[in-house]
């Protein structure tokens, strides 16, 4: 089964990166820093677009935070990473974008939140300043509803409005309505204050896997603004890892999404960059984007007893992105390479000849010789404890013979 082509959505311009439209689906992610602690931000921020983030959000919670923000973007641009950086605003925006006006220009994208700023109230004035600011400064907005946080007055009115038709619907089918009511409402009413379409990203995340599939299908059938997608608070390790997969998969496959973010909670001192590497193996995973050279390695089983053959795959994997930034610059389109690490003769000749490179190891009781497959043929056959190192040599001449500018 094939992706379905991508819903057409209007193309945004955050800050050079195009979200929405035939553009790639954009990777981002979120810093768990205070963003007070500028070198400690800006250190992050670095480690996020260098491992593939193309927009970094930031909280922007206090004024010294929002005093913060140009510092960071500026240090950014020094170290030769100006990744573009978005501003998380909830409750205070509208003050802190009309106060520090350089923090609004340093920003590429404002994500305001419409359940705690007053829109759907008798006067929206403080979403109407964010919007305002966001016409003065040239910046789209990010119009994410998140349902720990949704409009309650909104949700109250739709309940009561379903409480009185004659077959009610559940109080799930209304919240999710209500979740679906709010962005779009909000998107038009940034329209009616000014702001071009082609300013408007949506998103409207919850938590569970269902409810996000049913969310975005109905957003998606009721817009043409580009949609963020994101489990929200997917959680920790695999729970995290496979809920976010679950949930984006089917969607990105309904061609629904302009941009995604994997929101893991990494372990205390955990490296922030695993969400970026999730969304990127989700694409690549998808065969919507590549990334990075994929390896693709067998469970192992009683026929490869030893570990020698884990530590290979991993040490390949580990090499490949190593070498990637490297590589992305003189060797495009290698990130497409497909390279196999097998345990055993059962299924690594077959696998490997599918693969760019392929490589089966002795499995127990096999001679000690490892078959090395190029491009379908059979190459070499490597014996001996210099496997590892040969094989990478062999790696590097297929990269510099077949990716060259
Ligand atoms: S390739 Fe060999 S070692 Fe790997 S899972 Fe299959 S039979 Fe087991």
């Amino acid at each position: 089964m094939a992706v379905k082509p991508r819903r057409k959505a209007v193309v945004v311009d955050v800050g050079g990166v195009k979200v929405g439209g035939d553009h790639p689906i954009v990777v981002q992610s979120m810093t768990n820093t205070d963003t007070v602690d500028v070198p400690g931000t800006v250190n992050q921020a670095m480690a996020l677009a260098r491992a593939g983030s193309e927009l970094v959000r930031i909280t922007v919670n206090t004024e010294q935070a929002a005093a913060a923000v140009p510092k960071i973007a500026e240090a950014l641009r020094h170290f030769g990473v100006p990744v573009p950086l978005i501003g998380d605003f909830h409750y205070n925006g509208h003050l802190l974008l009309k106060r520090y006006p350089e923090c609004a220009r340093a920003l590429a994208k404002y994500r305001i939140n419409p359940g705690n700023v007053n829109i759907g109230r008798k006067t929206d004035d403080n979403f109407r300043a964010m919007i305002e600011v966001a016409i003065e400064n040239n910046k789209p907005v990010r119009i994410g509803v998140n349902w720990g946080s949704l409009d309650s007055a909104l949700l109250t009115r739709m309940m009561d409005k379903n409480s009185r038709l004659p077959e009610p619907k559940d109080a799930r089918e209304v919240t999710l309505d209500a979740i679906v009511v709010s962005a779009v409402e909000s998107a038009r009413a940034a329209e009616r204050h000014g702001l071009s379409r082609d300013k408007i990203i949506l998103s409207a995340k919850v938590s569970g896997v269902q409810d996000l599939i049913d969310v975005y299908r109905a957003l998606a059938a009721v817009c043409d603004y580009p949609l963020h997608l994101g489990l929200t608070e997917a959680g920790m390790g695999a729970k995290g890892i496979v809920a976010t997969t679950a949930a984006l998969a089917p969607l990105l496959q309904e061609g629904i999404g302009d941009t995604i973010r994997a929101s893991l909670t990494p372990l205390p001192n955990g490296d922030r960059t695993e969400e970026v590497l999730v969304s990127q193996q989700i694409l690549q995973s998808l065969g919507i984007r590549s990334f990075t050279p994929q390896v693709t390695a067998c469970p192992g089983c009683g026929r490869t007893t030893s570990t020698f053959f884990q530590e290979m795959a991993d040490e390949i994997q580990t090499y490949l992105r190593t070498q990637m930034p490297k590589w992305k610059a003189g060797h495009p389109g290698v990130e497409t390479m497909k390279v196999a690490v097998m345990g055993c003769v059962v299924n690594g000749p077959g696998e490997s000849k599918h693969s760019n490179i392929g490589i089966s190891l002795p499995g127990t009781f096999e001679e000690p010789t490892a078959p090395v497959y190029v491009d379908g043929r059979l190459m070499t056959t490597l014996r001996g404890d210099r496997i590892v190192g040969e094989f990478i040599e062999i790696l590097n001449h297929y990269v510099t013979s077949h990716y060259a500018l």
